[in-house]
């Protein structure tokens, strides 16, 4: 039988017996179960508008990973582009070692160091940044800068980024708080005059603005299905301080401000602008700095929140071939593996793989477009295949290759710009 005098305790908040609650834990004159303690947890948190994250499990939700280590797994998947991938590592590792800083090390605060992609669209910031977070397993979601608005306007607000990350974490707002968010077409939210007193475009401005509060880390209230469709949804509070911003754009024409800048127009230079064109894409790319960004439109309290910037190169016919063939997941690899699965070997002569770069390079499809290219070349192979028996190698050569994309909708294109 039990003690009833060890069982004649109730809890000081609620007055239930030890009997009826879980945990019953003893202070100096009084006693608290575990109910009343969740019940003043909740309360906290809404009164500080926060959930109250214990730092130190929300550090074990990710893999710590040198930046040597992190720019050799980006090697295996992303071709070239070797100034953003340094950056990109040290950036990230920084971040990270920010986020092991006790909370009480009050000697040096280590501010966070969002970053800055600036390279033509689809050279790969995208790829980057999620091959990156794949590495860290950290929740990651992609925004698009231009469908953001300011508050009232038609479109999405600001809080919405916070909504995919949280879906990629699961809801589980302490894993999310230390995700990576990756915000494209960050270029098309520039303000459209350098001077701010005559035609100044307050959209673009505006949503830079709402911008800031995400990328300086605050609290937000992000409603968890996203939009304005719900207007009853209950928000969550998210804490920014620890997502690390990444954001991206092909900043078309920068190479102007940049060339300004530097006072550097190329000898010769007489409004050709085949010839300005190339020489920016190539050189001067990688001198850019947040100076020329803000010529470009992006205001300055932006940019003193997006430290780090680095930039990507334009892809030239040699980095397509490489991307074809050589990263991790290729989709040279990807065809024969699937090949394979049907018992037969696939192979590619390099006349046929140049072809494919050739008709991306021509018709502007980028490495994007390698993929298309190549399903609609394999598209018969795939089909009949499955269905020979006597099969056991196929190879694409530069005569198939021509006459199995000629017949396709790519070849009747016209070339865009
Ligand atoms: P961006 O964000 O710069 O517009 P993406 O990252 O979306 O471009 O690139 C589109 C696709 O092209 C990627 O999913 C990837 O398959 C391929 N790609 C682009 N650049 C590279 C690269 N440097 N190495 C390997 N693949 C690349």
């Amino acid at each position: 039988m039990a003690n009833p005098k060890k069982n004649n305790i109730n809890c000081s908040f609620c007055g239930r017996n030890k009997s009826e609650v879980g945990i019953l834990l003893s202070g100096i004159d009084g006693h608290i179960c575990d109910q009343c303690l969740q019940q003043g947890y909740e309360v906290i948190k809404e009164e500080l508008g926060a959930p109250i994250v214990n730092i130190k499990n929300s550090k074990q939700q990710f893999e710590l990973v040198k930046p040597k280590d992190l720019k050799e797994h980006l090697d295996l998947y992303v071709i070239g582009q070797e100034e953003a991938k340094k950056h990109l590592s040290v950036a990230v590792y920084n971040h990270y070692k920010r986020l092991m800083q006790p909370s009480n090390d009050q000697d040096v605060k280590i501010e966070k160091s969002n970053i800055l992609m600036v390279g033509e669209t689809g050279t790969g910031k995208t790829y980057l940044a999620r091959t990156l977070a794949q590495k860290l397993q950290v929740p990651f979601c992609i925004a698009d800068a231009t469908v953001i608005t300011e508050a009232g306007y038609v479109g999405e607000d600001v809080e919405t980024i916070l909504t995919r990350l949280l879906q990629a974490a699961n809801y589980d707002v302490a894993k999310a708080e230390c995700g990576i968010v990756f915000i494209d077409e960050i270029d098309k939210i520039a303000r459209k005059s350098d001077n701010p007193s005559i035609t100044r475009d307050v959209s673009g401005e505006g949503v830079q603005q709402a911008l800031l509060k995400l990328l300086e880390g605050s609290i937000v209230n992000v409603p968890p299905q996203g939009g304005r469709k719900h207007p009853d949804q209950k928000m969550i509070a998210v804490n920014t301080e620890n997502i690390l911003f990444i954001c991206g754009g092909a900043f078309d024409g920068i190479g102007r401000h940049i060339s300004k800048r530097l006072n550097a127009r190329p000898i010769g230079f007489s409004g050709d602008d085949t010839f300005h064109d190339s020489f920016e894409k190539d050189q001067i790319m990688k001198y850019v700095t947040a100076q020329d960004l803000k010529s470009f439109g992006l205001i300055p309290e932006l940019l003193g929140r997006l430290p780090v910037i680095t930039y990507l190169n334009p892809l030239d016919q040699v980095a397509l071939l490489a991307i074809l063939t050589k990263p991790k997941n290729a989709i040279v690899k990807q065809y024969e593996k699937l090949f394979d699965m049907e018992g037969v070997k696939l192979t590619f002569t390099d006349e046929a793989l140049t072809y494919m770069v050739e008709q991306a390079m021509q018709y502007k499809l980028g490495a994007r477009g390698l993929r298309s290219i190549m399903e609609a070349i394999m598209t018969d192979a795939m089909f009949d295949i499955p269905s020979q028996t006597d099969i056991s190698k196929f190879e694409v050569d530069l005569a198939y290759a021509k006459l199995k994309f000629e017949k396709t909708v790519f070849h009747q294109m016209k070339v865009v710009a």
